[in-house]
């Protein structure tokens, strides 16, 4: 075992809230800093398409959040059965709106629409969510700008604990392109050495077990088991599940890896409150980048 996981304390909770809070308050004093210099507000556009629940809750989330931090957030709504060819046209008037300096098309799109194409429409510089091809090849290159929210988010969480991450083993459960790549480059640009696992690794028990750091990004509930948890690891979950009970669970057994974790993040109240702080810090640098002090 490392010295730094032997060290560590045992079962403590790392909390989105206090983080996001201190995030959003950086946030809002940079925004009022801004306006007070006579800048214009960062402004954020968000589409959405269909009546997906979720997503309903999540927009709300990120509309009440701009608007503490004194960002302005527009809602472009449209119905399930909208053409991709209408989306798009918005997309192209909203890259050339000069107040808008953010722009985000929130997800899952209805199957008539190809994500790809959405996100490669977004202008580079307004991809707060930071799924464009440039800013992920950014991210990858070491050089990043606008980068993707959640593994920027779970970073900043990371900050937090003290612990140093250069030359600690992290193993990232999940390979999608919204969390689970770009947080392997994250970690890998912070000096980690990274193992990705997906649905296709064998024996992820044992790939979990020499982790210093756990990235649970999934989608299965309760997919890591807790006795997998090497004893003062640090462990993320960013899994968001509903249990046919209502309950919302992560993908880790919480309970049974808090003891040996050094921290892990609670779902929900963890990961998912540092996603939207993130929001609020790429439209800020989106709209220093594109409406800087003279
Ligand atoms: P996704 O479905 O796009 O990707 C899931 C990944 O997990 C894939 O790479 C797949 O190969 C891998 N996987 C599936 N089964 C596996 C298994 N048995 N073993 C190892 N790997 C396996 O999902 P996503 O968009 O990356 O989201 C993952 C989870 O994180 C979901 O629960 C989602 O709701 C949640 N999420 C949370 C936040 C947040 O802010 N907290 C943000 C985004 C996503």
């Amino acid at each position: 075992m490392d010295t730094a996981s032997a060290a560590a304390p045992r079962g403590q909770r790392l909390e989105g809230k206090p983080i996001a809070d201190a995030v959003k308050a950086q946030v809002a004093a940079a925004v009022a800093a801004r306006q007070a210099q006579g800048l214009p507000r960062p402004g954020l556009a968000v589409i959405l398409v269909g009546d997906d629940p979720a997503s309903e809750i999540y927009v709300r989330n990120k509309a009440r959040a701009c608007e503490a931090v004194g960002i302005a957030s527009q809602l472009h709504r449209y119905d399930g059965n909208t053409t991709p060819a209408e989306v798009l046209r918005k997309l192209d008037a909203l890259n050339a709106d000069p107040a808008v300096h953010g722009i985000l098309v929130q997800s899952p799109l209805p199957p008539q629409f190809d994500a790809d194409e959405i996100i490669d429409r977004i202008d580079p510089q307004k991809d707060v969510d930071g799924f464009h091809p440039y800013n992920l090849g950014r991210l990858a290159q070491r050089r990043p700008i606008l980068r993707p929210c959640t593994p920027k988010g779970i970073m900043t969480m990371l900050s937090q604990t003290g612990r140093p991450l250069r030359g600690q083993h992290a193993v990232i459960v999940g390979a999608s392109n919204h969390v689970g790549r770009p947080m392997g480059l994250e970690l890998l640009l912070a000096g980690c050495t990274v193992t990705s696992t997906h649905k296709f690794t064998r024996d992820l028990a044992t790939q979990v077990g020499r982790a210093d750091i756990v990235v649970a990004a999934a989608g299965r509930p309760g997919l890591v088991a807790g006795a997998w948890i090497k004893e003062g690891a640090l462990v993320i979950d960013v899994g968001i599940n509903r249990l046919p009970s209502g309950k919302v669970v992560g993908d880790v057994e919480f309970e049974a890896a808090l003891p040996r974790a050094s921290y892990i993040t609670p779902v929900p109240g963890g990961v998912g409150l540092m996603t939207v702080a993130s929001l609020l810090e790429n439209t800020l640098l989106a709209a220093e980048q594109l409406s800087p002090a003279a």
